[in-house]
C-alpha cells in the first residue's frame, strides 16, 4: 500500500519514519519526497495490509502527520488514447508500457503518482485520481 505523509513545519525535523520502521519492523520504502522550509510530503510504500497497515497509519497520525492512503493514482481514458506512446518513456518507474498491439498497459502497483504522464499525453487521455 502506498501512503502519502504530509509533514507540518513542527514535525519536519523529527525522525518519525525511522521510529515507525523500528516499532513495526517493516522495510518501509521512500518513493518520493518533497521538502520545503515549512512543509514536507513523502510518498512511501508500506509492505503490509490489514491490522499491520492500520498500525502503521495510526503511528504516523499519532506522531502528528497527515496520512493519505493511495489506492489509485491515474486513470487512462481508453476512448481518447491514440496509442502514441508519449506517456511511456517519461514515467520514472516504468509504470506504463505498451504491448505488441501498441495498447497502453498501466502497472498500478509501480505508479508513484508523480503526474508526469498526465502532461505528456497530447490528447489529455490521462488524469490524476
Ligand atoms: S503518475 Fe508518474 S509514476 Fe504514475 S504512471 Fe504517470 S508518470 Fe508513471
Ligand atoms: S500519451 Fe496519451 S494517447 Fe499517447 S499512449 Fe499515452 S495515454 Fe495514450
Amino acid at each position: 500500500m502506498k501512503m502519502k505523509l504530509i509533514y507540518s513545519r513542527e514535525n519536519l525535523g523529527k525522525p518519525i519514519l525511522s521510529e515507525v520502521i523500528n516499532k513495526t519492523n517493516l522495510p518501509i520504502n521512500i518513493l518520493e519526497a518533497k521538502i520545503t522550509l515549512n512543509t514536507g510530503e513523502m510518498l512511501i510504500d508500506v509492505p503490509a495490509e490489514g491490522e499491520k497497515l492500520k498500525e502503521v497509519s495510526y503511528l504516523f497520525q499519532k506522531a502528528g502527520l497527515i496520512v493519505k492512503e493511495i489506492t489509485r493514482t491515474i486513470e487512462i481514458d481508453r476512448e481518447k488514447c491514440i496509442s502514441c506512446g508519449a506517456c511511456v518513456s517519461p514515467c520514472p518507474v516504468k509504470a506504463i508500457t505498451q504491448d505488441s498491439n501498441w495498447d497502453v498497459i498501466f502497472h498500478e502497483e509501480k505508479c508513484v503518482g508523480c503526474g508526469i504522464c498526465v502532461n505528456a499525453c497530447p490528447v489529455r487521455a490521462i488524469q490524476m485520481l
